[in-house]
């Protein structure tokens, strides 16, 4: 565990087991030093624990740069509930694993994501208060995050094309967005606003042709969706897309999009650079999602503030796309190192004031 190249001082990881309703879960939290852990609980079949134990850190790792570059007051954690052989999921599991939320004492907060419905937040809801992306009442902060999540990777994709192609807006660029689900879907919402000419491919045909109908957008195969001759490459669905292999293949100069963990390796942030590509870090564009669940944590703010705390997302890779030219460093090492300064300067005040 400790020598687990994921495990970068984890504060704690908790493993929870219930023979009862069949519950086998990890929490990780990674830092607390800017605020509670924050993140989402993923339900996934690993090909084994020690699959589940790297995942569960990697991610948790990347909430707290996530949260700490959105400028919340969270740390990062994440969860997940591992569906081994005769798994069935079932409410008592859910509230059962909201019981285990609350043995940690708001140390961790459990939000939406891969496999998880509202409904579900709703029962682990039962037993526990530390749990976020439950329904909102009107104009009140909360419920589903990806339109939140789509609108600060529009603001990012602004950003960049501003950066890297000189262009205000994307009236009459193309974009190929590769995912139409949840994220992709609402993004191409705004694109196709902003007068984007779109190209978009998802193994899920119906959500292709729901892209194409509402949006006017045209089907790509899906093999091709990242190497079309295009302004800017969304990519909106799985994780390890830019890597060694791809990357020659990028015809496009930016790659602006809304899945997390884009890159295979932090190396592959240097390919992106060294081919003249500016690559807009994952965790930072598509923080709206987070951002919104902070909003609806802390209870602060409406949804009109959410969305301008979202807008933020493109003056903040603005600032770290000019420092990468500064420095000569890819755009993802730049963040990294941003992200670990606040959550050390925090650590640090935190620890003066104890
Ligand atoms: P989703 O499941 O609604 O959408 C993902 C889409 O990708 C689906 O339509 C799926 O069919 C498609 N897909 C899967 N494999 C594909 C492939 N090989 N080629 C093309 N399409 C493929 O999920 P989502 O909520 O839209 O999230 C998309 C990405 O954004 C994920 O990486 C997620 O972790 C990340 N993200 C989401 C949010 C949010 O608010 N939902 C926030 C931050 C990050």
């Amino acid at each position: 565990m400790f020598d687990n190249p994921a495990f970068d001082e984890h504060e704690r990881v908790l493993f929870c087991r219930d023979p009862e309703t069949g519950l086998s879960a990890i929490i990780a939290i990674h830092s607390t030093a800017l605020g509670p852990a924050a993140g989402g609980v993923r339900q996934w079949s690993y090909a084994s624990d020690e699959a589940a134990i790297y995942d569960v850190l990697r991610l948790s790792q990347g909430m707290s740069y996530k949260n700490a570059m959105a400028g919340l007051r969270f740390g990062g954690g994440k969860a997940v509930i591992v569906e081994h052989d005769g798994f069935a999921s079932s409410d008592a599991l859910y509230a059962r694993f909201g019981e285990f939320v609350d043995t940690l004492n708001g140390a961790y907060i459990t939000a939406e994501d891969v496999g998880m419905t509202p409904a579900i937040m709703q029962t682990i809801a039962t037993r526990t208060r530390y749990v976020t992306g439950l329904p909102a009442a009107d104009g009140k902060a909360g419920g589903d995050p990806s339109p939140k999540t789509a609108r600060g990777v529009m603001c990012g994709i602004g950003a960049a094309v501003r950066h890297r192609l000189g262009r205000d807006g994307v009236n009459g660029l193309r974009v190929a967005v590769q995912g139409v689900g949840n994220v992709g879907y609402n993004l191409c919402k705004e694109l196709a606003q902003s007068g984007a000419r779109l190209f978009v491919a998802d193994i899920d045909r119906d959500r292709v042709q729901r892209a194409c109908e509402d949006f006017g957008a045209e089907a790509v195969e899906l093999d091709d969706v990242l190497f079309m001759d295009v302004d800017v490459v969304a990519p909106c669905a799985l994780g390890a897309v830019l890597n060694r292999g791809s990357i020659p293949r990028l015809r496009a100069k930016v790659v602006a999009g809304g899945a997390n963990n884009q890159l295979e390796t932090a190396d592959d942030g240097r390919r992106l650079a060294d081919a003249g590509i500016l690559y807009a870090p994952d965790y930072v564009i598509n923080g709206g999602g987070i951002i919104n669940v902070a909003c609806e944590y802390y209870g602060d703010v409406d949804d009109a503030g959410v969305m301008a705390l979202v807008e933020e997302i493109g003056p903040r890779l603005t600032g770290i796309f000019r420092e990468a030219d500064q420095r000569g460093e890819p755009t993802n090492i730049v963040a990294d190192a941003q992200a670990r300064r606040l959550i050390a300067a925090a650590g640090s005040a935190k620890a003066s004031s104890e």
